[in-house]
């Protein structure tokens, strides 16, 4: 049962960003696959809620010169229906492509997917990857900030009372970048992630140039496999290297033990991930497959 809650709906981001300004108690509802769970079994406590899912002008992807660009009521299934999307924001692409169900895929939002802030959503490890950023916007102004510093913990983010996140901005990178995601669940897929793996690769002339890889469910926050990146940066690209260098992954990872899965299984299973995903970037190198 889900306690007496005032409820408000607003059909213009002002009208939403000034009622959040005078009414600073208020959570936010976008689809609310996470947020009504999280009300009926009292994780969540809200007196009055801002229903924004109509605010249209923040559903849109968005290609410019230099940006992707996605309105944060964008939904996971028009993100996997996106060209831009795929050719774009590869990783993302994969990832959206292995999220839940038609039926929830069809109201979850990008947005709130970000700011439920669970250190199992999909979308942020590849987001982290492809170094993209996040509007955040209050009456008065907006602020951007980068994926990987918007989390502070499970369920705690930067974000303010007054602040709503309404876009994610995704730079177009160079064409020579190779990406991949790796989602690993009790089942193939429509399951929460026991551990996942985003992770971007650009090779020059057989060395690794610049490398970003990103893990899911294996921190309080998704987090930057830096000690792995660091080992990898400069050298040349062997399978023989990655294979030394995803052992490194213990050395950024802090998993806990859950009803999904043992730390000691997260543990394992990322650095098996980690080589997998860098290898599949490889390979994508040799089979001439572009990025973008
Ligand atoms: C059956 C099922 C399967 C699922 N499978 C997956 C899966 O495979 N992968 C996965 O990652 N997740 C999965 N989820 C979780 C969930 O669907 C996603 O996290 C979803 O993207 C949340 O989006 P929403 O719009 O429903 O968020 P809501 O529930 O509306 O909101 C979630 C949180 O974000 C806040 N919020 C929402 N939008 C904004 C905004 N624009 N600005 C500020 N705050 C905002 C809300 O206040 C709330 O705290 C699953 C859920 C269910 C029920």
């Amino acid at each position: 049962m889900i306690p007496r809650i005032e409820y408000y709906r607003f059909g213009t981001l002002n009208e939403a960003l000034r009622f959040l300004r005078n009414n600073p108690d208020s959570k936010i509802i976008a689809g609310g696959t996470d947020l009504i769970i999280q009300l009926r079994s009292k994780k969540v406590e809200a007196r009055k809620i801002l229903d924004i899912s109509r605010v249209s002008e923040l559903r849109y992807v968005r290609e410019e010169s230099e940006y992707v660009k996605i309105g944060a009521l964008t939904t996971i299934e028009e993100l996997k229906n996106s060209g831009v999307i795929k050719v774009y924001a590869q990783p993302l692409w994969r990832a959206v492509n292995n999220f839940a169900v038609w039926q929830v895929r069809n109201t979850a939002t990008i947005g709130g997917n970000i700011c439920n802030a669970s250190p199992a959503a999909d979308t942020v490890p590849p987001l982290i990857v492809l170094e993209a950023k996040l509007k955040l916007q209050n009456i008065e102004r907006v602020r951007e900030v980068k994926v990987e510093e918007f989390f502070k913990g499970p369920g705690e983010t930067i974000i303010e009372k007054d602040e709503i996140l309404t876009e994610v901005v995704i730079p177009k990178k160079d064409s020579s970048w190779r990406y991949s995601f790796i989602k690993l669940g009790k089942r193939h897929s429509h399951i929460l992630s026991i551990v996942s793996v985003a992770a971007g690769l650009k090779i020059d002339d057989n060395k690794i140039e610049d490398i970003i890889i990103a893990l899911g469910s294996v921190a309080p926050t998704p987090v930057r496999a830096k000690s792995v990146e660091e080992y990898l940066r400069k050298r040349q690209a062997t399978s023989k290297l990655i294979e030394e260098a995803s052992g490194e992954v213990v050395k950024d990872i802090k998993p806990i033990s859950d009803v999904r899965a043992s730390a000691e299984y997260r543990i394992e299973m990322s650095k098996v991930l980690v080589r997998r995903a860098l290898n599949e970037c490889l390979k994508a190198y040799s089979h001439g497959i572009k990025s973008g």
